[in-house]
């Protein structure tokens, strides 16, 4: 049998060695009120992957018993989100298949004097539901018959009254340091259009009576949720038992994923969504996993961060430069380089005439990547901050007189500037050495800077955008949400990039060497290279 490497699937482990359960069945259970995010690539590493790990299952559950929050467009979107992370559910499952067995369960639990009508108003409950050190007060409707509560109960789903006017509460204990046990709203009336059931019902389950019996309904053994359900497994436990549940699934609680400088909840990304502060769900700048492909973060990277930062019981924040440290490795073993110029500052090489091709390495740590052909020119493009007039200590790039190796080609050296009326300038002129050529240098001379350049004749312009976090630091963490918006985020720059980067299929990464991983796409029928990380490892280990 697999071996356990966290608490999760120890617990499976030895169920299944006991043989509690014959196989092990999960399911992932996301509400379709909005797009899934990194929080819940967690856990579909935790269902999908436990399940997988020890030949079991896991259905994909969508939890939708909030008709007024939810939406076809949701459930679509978290389809095509779970494929392309790479898992595959077993059944797909609506908590509104069962709503007529869940009523069903519902007038048993009544006809056993388990639950009872309620005519208290939510305000009403809420304020008899007593606080952590006294009990609450039961309701003056607690004791009605089972046979006036069936009636009731029928009556509320047939429309007779208004939402919010009676509810069906389970009889449990209202004196239970529990508060979630304090005889908790099962069952309320609600008018809204449901995006799968439409006007058939104006009763909704709540999630916590509702869930338990969707587990069991679907053959659920280990019922993984995250912490804030800890309190809420008494109840979760309470409805199988009162409901003879035979084979009752177990539920288990991890923490969740908290990433800094990154904001999860749902509720959140909506806000951004619809006040425009981003461009849609799937901006790059999003924690969603459609974000997340469109950011150009590949998939395996994701399910690599998840299998590292591991499974536990204490709830901890992550570092986001982790997230992007990993994602970094995985595209530095895998990502093509290639040039771009992000400021260009125009190179005239006085003594060199036509043009050569170059060999140029794919991936310097992938011997399988082979190398491509770079043509080199007299005229190019380097970075402008590759060039200064005014150098300080140590500056081992270009200045006038001193010497650097274009990338993969020749040691050139700097013996003119050319600049405008402003004094900016506009071209450096630069002799360059024959007998330098890489892979091939016989000329003796030492140059320790070594700059990336593109081609002027051949190059194409190209858009480069970079981002920045859509939350500042952590040091802002104790402030309103609001506050730490960053939404000056995005910054574009006119770049000047090897042909070999538009001919390259769209959505490509490559490590642009000496400036980040960046993604080629399309905008406004130009190339665009979009930034997926830095190259800089800021992580501190
Ligand atoms: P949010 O608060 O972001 O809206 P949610 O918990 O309401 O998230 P659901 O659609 O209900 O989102 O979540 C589906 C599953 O994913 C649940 O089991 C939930 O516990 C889990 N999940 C959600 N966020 C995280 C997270 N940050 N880390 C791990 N699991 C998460
Ligand atoms: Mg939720």
């Amino acid at each position: 049998m697999a071996e356990p490497s966290n608490f999760i699937e120890q617990i499976v482990e030895s169920d299944l060695a006991e043989q509690k359960i014959g196989s092990v069945k999960t399911r992932f259970p996301p509400e379709p009120n909005g797009y899934l995010h990194i929080g819940h690539a967690k856990s579909m590493f935790v269902n999908f992957g436990t399940a997988q790990k020890f030949g079991g299952t896991c259905n994909l559950f969508f939890d939708d018993t909030n008709p007024s929050k939810e939406k076809t467009e949701f459930v679509d979107a978290i389809r095509k989100d779970i494929l392309w992370l790479g898992y595959q559910w077993e059944k797909e499952v609506y908590a509104s298949d069962f709503f007529d067995i869940i009523y069903e369960y519902a007038l048993k639990l009544i006809r056993e004097g388990k639950a009872y009508v309620c005519d208290l108003s939510p305000e009403e409950i809420k304020n008899t539901r007593g606080t952590l050190t006294e009990a609450g007060t039961e309701s003056p409707y607690r004791n009605r018959s089972p046979e006036e509560n069936e009636r009731l109960f029928g009556e509320m789903r047939e429309g007779k009254y208004a939402d919010g006017e009676k509810c069906l509460r389970a009889k449990i204990d209202m004196a239970s340091p529990n508060m979630n046990l304090r005889d908790p709203v099962i069952y309320r009336i609600l008018r809204a259009t449901h995006h799968r059931t439409g006007d058939k019902w104006c009763v909704y389950p709540m999630y916590d009576y509702a869930h338990p019996i969707c587990d069991y309904l679907q053959g659920v053994t280990h019922s993984l949720c995250t912490l804030e359900f800890e309190d809420h497994r008494p109840l979760y436990d309470w409805v199988g038992y009162s409901l003879g549940f035979v084979q009752k699934p177990s539920q288990i609680e991890f923490a969740r994923l908290n990433l800094t400088n990154l904001v999860m909840s749902k509720r959140y990304l909506k806000k951004l969504v619809e006040e425009h502060s981003v461009h849609g769900w799937d901006d790059p700048r999003m924690p969603t996993l459609a974000g997340l492909r469109n950011r150009g973060i590949p998939a395996e990277a994701i399910r690599d961060f998840c299998a590292r930062i591991g499974v536990a019981k204490a709830n901890s924040e992550c570092e986001i430069s982790y997230f992007e440290a990993v994602v970094r490795e995985y595209l530095n073993a895998h990502a093509p380089r290639a040039m771009a110029v992000v400021e260009p500052l125009k190179l005239t090489l006085t003594n060199y005439e036509g043009s050569e091709e170059i060999d140029f390495e794919i991936n310097q740590l992938d011997p399988t990547a082979g190398t491509r052909k770079v043509r080199f020119g007299k005229t190019l493009y380097i970075e402008r901050s590759d060039f200064s007039l005014d150098p300080p200590p140590k500056y081992h790039r270009l200045k006038i007189g001193a010497c650097a190796r274009l990338k993969n080609a020749y040691i050139v050296r700097c013996d003119e500037a050319v600049t405008d009326a402003d004094g900016n300038v506009t071209e450096i002129k630069c002799t360059y050495f024959p007998e330098s050529r890489s892979g091939a240098d016989t000329s003796g001379i030492k140059a320790k800077g070594v700059l990336h350049w593109v081609n002027a004749e051949t190059c194409v312009d190209a858009a480069l955008v970079q981002y920045d976090h859509l939350l500042r630091d952590a040091e802002f963490s104790g402030q309103d949400f609001s506050e730490r918006i960053n939404l000056d985020s995005e910054h574009i720059f006119a770049a000047k990039a090897e042909p070999y980067l538009k001919e390259a299929c769209e959505g490509t990464a490559f490590q642009l060497m000496r400036t980040g991983y960046y993604k080629t796409c399309t905008r406004n029928d130009k190339l665009c290279l979009s930034e997926i990380v830095s190259l800089k490892d800021n992580f501190n280990k």
